[in-house]
């Protein structure tokens, strides 16, 4: 699927990237050298990187939880908005993600900013509760677990804090009825309860911003 923006129109895409030039040498570093590792390369687009470290720096956001690190392109960007003082707790299923990941936040100055959780999210996100509550969640890890890492967030987040949760369009498929397998079902399914979530419940405000994923996002209205 083409990551970018720009209303299918090539030319767009091409003069958005060239103004707002959303991957500097510290992000295309990280993307090649987790390529190299053999990372599945489903990182958030250049432009979703861009619009992170944007809307992070206009939260004001110092203390985020990132669900999902991968090689830590999307975590730089969390932090480079979050700008100096910053803390980012961030969760890895995969310690060949995180061991890339460390690599990553090292190379981009901010590894003495970050603190990086080994296994399954739900397992370790009640070791970080103490630190709460949170200015922002990025939630991008697995698709099946957004409800319930929604319902941590709600929790854990500070009335004004923001919940962003990626890939909400399922690669097209939300609106879907028809579906080719049950994985995809079940993975739509699971974003749209998500969705839902955000859309209902009462102590958020939420949209979804029309980026070239999805992105849900909420902010918390009250206690
Ligand atoms: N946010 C990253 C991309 C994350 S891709 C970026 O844009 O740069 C999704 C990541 O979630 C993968 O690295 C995968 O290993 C991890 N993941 C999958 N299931 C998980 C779980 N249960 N807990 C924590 N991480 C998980
Ligand atoms: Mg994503």
């Amino acid at each position: 699927m083409n990551k970018e923006f720009g209303q299918n129109n090539p030319e767009v895409v091409d003069y958005v990237l060239d103004l707002f030039n959303p991957e500097d040498a510290v992000l295309k570093e990280v993307r090649e050298r987790s390529d190299e590792h053999g990372l599945p390369q489903i990182q958030v687009g250049k432009m979703d990187s861009l619009h992170l470290e944007v809307l992070v720096s206009a939260t004001g956001a110092k203390k985020a939880v990132e669900i999902g690190t991968l090689a830590g392109y999307s975590g730089i960007s969390i932090l480079r908005g979050m700008g100096e003082g910053g803390k980012l707790y961030t969760f890895e299923f995969d310690p060949k993600h995180a061991e890339v990941a460390l690599d990553s936040f090292e190379k981009a100055g901010f590894r003495q900013n970050v603190e990086l959780f080994v296994g399954p999210a739900l397992e370790n996100l009640n070791k970080i509760e103490a630190h709460g509550p949170f200015d922002l969640v990025f939630i991008d890890a697995d698709k099946l677990s957004y409800p319930e890492y929604f319902d941590w967030a709600a929790k854990n987040l500070k009335v004004g804090g923001v919940i962003l949760g990626d890939n909400t369009f399922a690669w097209g498929e939300i609106a879907n009825t028809n579906f080719e397998n049950k994985r995809t079902e079940d993975l739509t399914k699971a974003l749209r309860e998500f969705n839902a979530k955000a859309a209902s419940n009462t102590k958020f405000r939420s949209t979804i911003l029309p980026t070239a994923e999805g992105l849900t996002m909420s902010v918390k209205i009250k206690d």
